[in-house]
């Protein structure tokens, strides 16, 4: 006989539980298994009060896990008994407690869903064309959250009280809007409104068509999005592309396009499957794909073949789409001004993008967190995020090690920041270079916002070594325990903290820059490191960086610098494009030794080589001439195999022993690149040359100090990893030697991935009782 008597159970559920369709999922599983009782979200995640059969409760409890709703993740489950019954007569949903503390995660915003691009697409559905249309599975999450627990009068939708119909749905259980907090519709709901140039609404007309319109005139549109503004072009047009690169003053950045659906993306850029999934995932980043030769705007990435593609996004991408004529390839590039942050305000954007933009797209619903789009890599199986917000910010990072409260402050390129609850990290969306007043502004607030929403009080700060960081000094300020972390082993801890590595590895950091503990500027380092320490065990050799840091923007400066460290004084024909006289001072700095630190750094040889080649003189933006070479490298390449190149490459590495520091002797690979170009040999012929030679030169150097230490982890970081040429390059010889390697891949290896390391290294000091600077 079946065993009807009833047992009660609370099941409590954390992780990424609330605004993903957790509760009516709960719902409609009670119902199929006649499971009375209720459910609520509290600051901790979901709780669940249950009355049935034992048999009907453990069904019911497997299903929670086995099924949840796709955007769901439970990261915990506890159950307990409860011995009285309640007897429940109904399955019903509480109104949520907000508490003091919260560990409950707010999802991330996440693209259209496939049944509301139905709803958008059919005449006869109450929301057709409508731009603000979302569900419980897509929409707005973390970009219009304003506070916890995640319930609509927590969000900016709380100005737009629901109609009628739409407070049907999001009270009826059964329906796919069931708690969908920006739950919205034409009646209700947002709405778009298109502005000329200096603000002016333009009252007749729908504003997706006038969009359109000045679109296919080539003309330049600001337009609202989910996360802040985006500058947007016809990408087909270099008219309109290089209209935009002037009003802009962004001479030769690469560009970002959308394409209308992946068939449109497919025509300009290879995709392979792992792409494909990641452009179409809930996410949607940017993704940067082989860009086809002859298609777009040749002026959209000069010199890089390489471009950033992403999809569709939001009801109003799709519906901009399908007016008539409109280009199918747009260019949607941040909203911003030159280093600043991306608008996300109506009236800020009119000011601040007058003189860039010909017209505004608007809408009404308020942005309150920031987040750009992210842009990620895949080399087929991997994801390498390298710039992670959108899609991806605000989920947490698991830790091998329980820390206590604690603010990250990141660097000062591509800043992050990272806030540290118990065995959870959270590193921030990306803010952007932190140089002038509007990006720290949005630095703190972020920082404001983030403690408010993780209710998480830091008890100690940890920041870079460089004093001159605003993120170095907005530590101190903030008058709490503060503990500094050199630049390098911080690239290194994000990775070991990514992959849970609890143990010593050897770190290759390749990077632009960092302040290293003997006051000089690293950035091609070996270091013996865990969370702990760590020992620098190996770097190119010293080189000079004429100007200091200014050198960055000028590769000419560092290839002048390597011609005058070389030995046997060559001159170069890819300088000849820098006056004699600019060069001429540049050289008497370095015999004075004026103004020129000693630097190690990858990505400054990098630049001195490029420039030597005659590839980039000047630097745009950061990585400009690593980027371009590597670009003439994989061109030069062509289809031969990688593996293939590397085992035939002939060059002699030469190490030299400094202390406890191996040096390699990269003076002789620039004796290698000048001797290639006497003989006539084209610059994407030295290019792939040196790429080979360079990976083969760390590759030796990794090999020679694991020979000493016995340690055969490795960690690849650092901005250069950057260049898939010489990550992959390095996998395949280490692995091929019997190392065990590892990369940033939901971490970004450039700055953007810091923080994370920061909060641990810091974090464990803190545990420790270590000495830290103000208290
Ligand atoms: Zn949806
Ligand atoms: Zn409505
Ligand atoms: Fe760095």
């Amino acid at each position: 006989m079946r065993d009807t008597s009833l047992l009660r159970t609370e099941i409590t559920l954390g992780g990424t539980v609330q605004g993903v369709g957790f509760r009516p999922f709960v719902y409609r599983l009670a119902q199929t298994h006649t499971i009375f009782g209720t459910i609520l979200n509290n600051e901790e995640g979901v709780v669940i009060e249950a009355e049935g059969t034992e048999s009907a409760l453990t069904d019911f409890i497997k299903m929670l896990q086995s099924d949840p709703p796709p955007l769901a993740r439970i990261t915990s489950l506890h159950t307990k008994n409860i011995p009285t019954i309640k007897g429940f007569t109904d399955f019903s949903i509480l109104h949520s407690l907000a508490k003091k503390t919260t560990s409950a995660i707010i999802p991330a915003d996440i693209s259209t869903c496939n049944d509301c691009l139905c709803d958008i697409s059919d005449p006869e559905n109450r929301r057709f064309a409508y731009p603000f249309t979302n569900c419980t599975n897509c929409g707005p999450r973390f970009s219009i959250v304003k506070s916890i627990p995640y319930d609509r009068c927590g969000t900016s939708m709380k100005s737009f009280p629901l109609c009628d119909l739409c407070r049907k749905e999001y009270e009826d259980p059964d329906n796919r809007r069931f708690h969908a907090q920006p739950n919205a519709c034409p009646v209700c709901g947002p709405q778009l409104t298109f502005h000329d140039a200096a603000g002016k609404q333009f009252s007749s007309g729908s504003p997706l068509e006038a969009t359109n319109r000045e679109l296919s005139q080539g003309h330049i549109v600001a337009m609202r999005g989910l996360g802040g503004f985006h500058l947007v072009v016809d990408a087909v047009s270099d008219k309109a592309v290089n209209r935009l690169r002037k009003r802009k003053g962004r001479k030769s950045k690469p560009l970002a396009v959308m394409a209308a659906d992946l068939v449109t993306a497919s025509s300009f850029c290879h995709i392979s499957k792992a792409a494909e999934r990641l452009l179409s995932g809930p996410e949607h980043p940017i993704v940067l794909l082989p860009r086809k030769e002859n298609c777009l705007a040749a002026s959209l990435t000069p010199g890089i073949n390489e471009i950033g593609v992403m999809l569709p996004y939001t009801p109003l991408h799709h519906l901009l789409f399908r007016e008539k004529n409109c280009p199918q390839t747009l260019v949607m590039t941040s909203g911003n001004r030159s280093s600043m942050p991306i608008f996300t305000g109506n009236q800020e954007a009119v000011t601040g993008l007058s003189g860039i933009a010909d017209c505004f797209l608007l809408h009404n619903r308020e942005i309150v967190t920031r987040v750009d789009d992210s842009v990620v890599r895949t080399d087929g199986q991997n994801v390498r995020i390298l710039r992670r917000a959108r899609g991806y910010v605000p989920s947490a990072t698991p830790l091998t090690h329980k820390l206590p409260p604690l603010l990250a402050c990141g660097g000062g390129l591509k800043s992050t920041f990272c806030l540290t609850r118990d065995k959870e990290a959270f590193l921030s969306q990306h803010i952007g270079d932190l140089f002038n007043l509007e990006s720290l502004d949005f630095y703190k607030e972020s920082i404001y916002h983030a403690k408010r929403l993780l209710q998480i009080s830091p008890e100690a700060v940890v920041c870079d070594l460089h004093p001159d960081y605003l993120s170095s000094r907005f530590a101190k300020e903030s008058g709490l325990p503060l503990y500094k972390v050199q630049h390098h082993h911080a690239h290194a801890a994000a990775v070991l903290a990514e992959h849970g590595i609890d143990e010593k590895v050897l770190a290759l950091v390749l990077d632009g820059t960092g302040l290293g503990d003997d006051n000089t500027s690293w950035g091609g380092e070996v270091l013996e490191a865990d969370f702990y320490g760590f020992k620098r065990l190996g770097s190119l050799s010293p080189m000079l960086l004429p100007g200091g840091d200014a050198a960055a923007e000028a590769p000419w400066r560092m290839g002048v610098s390597l011609l005058h460290g070389s030995r046997q004084k060559w001159q170069s024909t890819g300088l000849s494009a820098i006056e004699a006289n600019k060069q001429q001072i540049i050289r008497q700095m370095l015999e004075q030794n004026f103004n020129c630190p000693v630097t190690s750094s990858c990505g400054r040889f990098f630049d001195g080589i490029a420039a030597l080649l005659g590839i980039c003189l000047e630097a745009d933006y950061e990585g400009q001439a690593a980027m371009e070479m590597e670009a003439l490298a994989r061109e030069e390449k062509g289809t031969r195999s990688l593996p293939g190149l590397l085992n035939s490459c002939n060059c002699q590495v030469k190490t030299k022993n400094a202390g406890q520091r191996l040096l390699l002797q990269q003076g002789d690979l620039l004796q290698r690149v000048l001797t290639l170009q006497n003989a006539g040999k084209t610059a994407a012929a030295i290019s792939l040359d040196f790429h080979l030679c360079l990976t083969r030169y760390f590759f030796t150097l990794l090999k020679e100090i694991s020979r000493k230490t016995g340690i055969t982890k490795c960690v690849l970081t650092g901005g250069c990893m950057q260049n898939t040429m010489l990550l992959e390059g390095l996998f395949i010889l280490l692995e091929e030697e019997g190392f065990t390697v590892f990369t940033g891949q939901n971490i970004p290896v450039n700055d953007g991935g810091i923080a994370l390391g920061q909060a641990v290294i810091g974090g464990l000091l803190h545990v420790s009782g270590s000495t830290h600077e103000s208290a």
